[in-house]
């Protein structure tokens, strides 16, 4: 063995030591691994690869304002996110976004006119009732036509059939027009994959059941809509989602968790009744050893840690996932104070000679930054990249010259006020690459394929993240607790012990 050894936690024998866990991977889901397994009692190692904890959650100051890089909402679909920010301390800081709602940018020979506010009676652009006049006014009479036959065509096998995708649900129901105005947009907006990509039961769950229930979608994305809190689909934090991070971070610190930044784990070896996980510091590898681990790292890297040991998972590895390219700009320019497009705005495909899939108006959104950026001053933040994409379309590997100049013009269509570089007055550009794992079809088999692989280990490792649970905060918080408390519960079987543990 090379390297020195780093028994983490195994010193003691007999049952009544206090069990060891290393968690891999520092992003949200490595975070509340992390937290589960401390307040279980479960001495915890976490190691980041890189020079920060967060993952695709992070902040950063742009002209003085504290801004998200990464996750800048969450949905409010389930008391997931506030009951964490109250626990961490935040529960006075949760707010909810400006109600004027977003807007779409649709293809037309005049732009201006083919900007719409966005109808939100249903789930992911699926309106509620499609013959409503609000939605026929966004679709030719014909598509109209196409639409209203989701009142009267008989759901058939599309309610159970395996393999069935947001887009043929959505197109079998209610036709082309409806998938590529109203559901393509929020697709891409929120995933960057288009519905003919997305396994409709990951990102939309229990929406065929209901369709089967209620004999048609419209009725089936309302009663959805319907089950949902009432108010905004998504909330925020007053500072910033990564206000979330930081408290994370502290909590588990000042609990006595070893958190680790600059350690990539290049090796998982299952050593007796634990864990030997190795990590690559240049020249120096290091060896810690532990009775469990959570590997809440992205699908590939995991699958990479996991598949020497258990072969077979190397089918499952998951496709390269897209990159995002996020260019924030903050603006002085007070014609923006009547938030001409809401909230933002998300674009369909096909509009001509703009390339930004979304753009954000920040300062719109929330309140919070509005006061903070004060009259005049606006953040603008637009995205770049979908799965699909060309090589030559404009994305996470075009140079920041070209994104900058892309997004003054984009937001300039976009907003139907021209923005130019004279009203900059500070902009960034963040890359997120491959950070953006979709549901593709087939998402929740492939995942039981997995789980069922992993079972095998069950006594002592656990795997959660993004790649497995689905995008975003509060599918991830959610699985990244319940994968660590049931390893908790069999660490601590194993030890005999009673679970008590420093609070965190
Ligand atoms: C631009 C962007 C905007 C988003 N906006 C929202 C939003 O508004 N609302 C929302 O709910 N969600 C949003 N999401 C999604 C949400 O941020 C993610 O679903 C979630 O944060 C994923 O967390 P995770 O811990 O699973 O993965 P990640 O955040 O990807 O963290 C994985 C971590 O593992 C580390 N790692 C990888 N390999 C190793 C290794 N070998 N050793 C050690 N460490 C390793 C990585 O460095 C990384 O820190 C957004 C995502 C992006 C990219």
């Amino acid at each position: 063995m090379t390297g020195r050894d780093d028994a983490v936690a195994r010193e003691q024998a007999g049952p009544a030591r206090q069990r060891s866990a290393v968690v891999i991977g520092g992003g949200m889901a490595g975070l509340l691994a992390a937290r589960t397994l401390l307040r279980r009692g479960v001495r915890v190692t976490l190691l980041e690869r890189s020079d920060r904890f967060g993952g695709t959650v992070d902040g950063r100051v742009l002209g003085g304002l504290q801004l998200d890089s990464g996750a800048e909402s969450f949905s409010t679909r389930s008391a997931t996110v506030p009951a964490l920010a109250a626990e961490l301390g935040l529960g006075e800081r949760l707010v909810t976004p400006e109600a004027t709602g977003a807007w779409v940018q649709l293809p037309g020979p005049d732009l201006q006119a083919s900007a719409r506010p966005l109808p939100n009676s249903g789930v992911l652009g699926i309106p509620a009732d499609p013959t409503d006049p609000l939605i026929s006014a966004m679709i030719s009479p014909e598509g109209a036509r196409r639409a209203a036959q989701d009142g009267v065509l008989p759901v058939g096998s599309l309610a159970t059939r395996a393999g069935v995708s947001l887009g043929e649900l959505v197109r079998t129901r209610m036709g082309d027009e409806i998938l590529a105005r109203l559901v393509a947009p929020v697709a891409g907006g929120v995933f960057s994959a288009d519905p003919d990509d997305l396994d409709v039961d990951s990102v939309a769950p229990g929406l065929r059941a209901t369709m089967a229930r209620l004999g048609s979608l419209g009725a089936a994305a309302g009663a959805l809509r319907a089950a949902a809190p009432a108010g905004a689909a998504v909330g925020g934090i007053d500072g910033g989602i990564a206000l979330l991070r930081d408290r994370l971070v502290t909590d588990l610190e000042a609990a006595g968790a070893q958190l680790r930044t600059g350690e990539e784990v290049t090796d998982l070896t299952r050593t007796g009744d634990g864990w030997t996980v190795t990590t690559g510091r240049a020249g120096a590898p290091r060896r810690l050893v532990a009775d469990g681990v959570v590997v809440a790292t992205e699908g590939r890297a995991a699958v990479d840690l996991l598949s020497p040991g258990l072969p077979a998972l190397a089918a499952e590895r998951p496709a390269p996932v897209p990159g995002v390219a996020l260019v924030t700009l903050l603006v002085d320019l007070p014609a923006l104070d009547v938030r001409p497009r809401g909230t933002g705005v998300l674009v369909a495909r096909g509009v001509e000679g703009v390339a930004a899939k979304a753009l954000t108006h920040s300062t719109a959104k929330w309140a919070w930054l509005r006061e903070q950026a004060g009259p005049g001053r606006h953040v603008l933040r637009l995205s770049f990249g979908r799965v699909g994409d060309r090589p030559a379309d404009v994305g996470i590997a075009s140079d920041d010259d070209v994104l900058f100049s892309h997004t003054l013009a984009d937001a300039s269509v976009l907003l139907g006020i021209p923005v130019g570089a004279a009203d900059v007055l500070d902009h960034d550009v963040v890359r997120w690459a491959g950070a953006l794992p979709h549901a593709a079809v087939g998402h929740r088999e492939r995942v039981a394929r997995i789980r069922a692989l992993v079972a095998d280990h069950a006594n002592s490792l656990a795997v959660t993240g993004g790649w497995l649970a689905g995008t975003g905060l509060v599918a991830v918080i959610d699985d990244a607790r319940a994968r660590a408390g049931a390893l908790a519960d069999a660490l601590l079987a194993g030890a005999g012990g009673d679970g008590s543990g420093p609070p965190v």
